[in-house]
């Protein structure tokens, strides 16, 4: 099922988007929780990390790769990358996406 995130790679809303190539695309997050908060998607429609299959693992190690040059883009040494999988894990769209947080220290372990 289509979310948010696909009307934004659509271009059917606005985000404040930092990269994009044909797989994937990084934006800020609307609600930040650090100084730096973007969140990369894979334009492929994947509901969450527990669905990732054998064909996508190329595509995931991309985001990762995609997710350094953004960090690096944004000045970041030292960052958190984190995957909600599930409501109960904080997940509330659910189209793949890894959060890049940082700017500020950031604690562990994350509530
Ligand atoms: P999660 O809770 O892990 O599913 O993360 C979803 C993230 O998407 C949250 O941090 C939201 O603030 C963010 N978000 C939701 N809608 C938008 C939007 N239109 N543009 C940017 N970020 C969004």
């Amino acid at each position: 099922m289509s979310t948010i995130f696909s009307q934004i790679i659509a271009g059917e809303i606005p985000a404040d988007i930092v990269y994009e190539d044909e797989q994937c695309l990084a934006f800020r997050d609307v609600n930040p929780q650090a100084p730096v908060h973007i969140l990369v998607i894979p334009r492929k429609e994947i509901a969450m990390a527990a669905d990732i299959q054998a064909e996508d693992e190329a595509l995931v190690g991309h985001l990762f790769t995609a997710a350094n040059q953004v960090a690096k883009q944004e000045g970041l040494s030292d960052y958190r990358l984190v995957v909600n999988n599930g409501a109960g894990a904080g997940q509330s769209v659910f189209h793949l996406h890894l959060h890049i947080l940082g700017g500020r220290s950031l604690q562990w372990p994350p509530g």
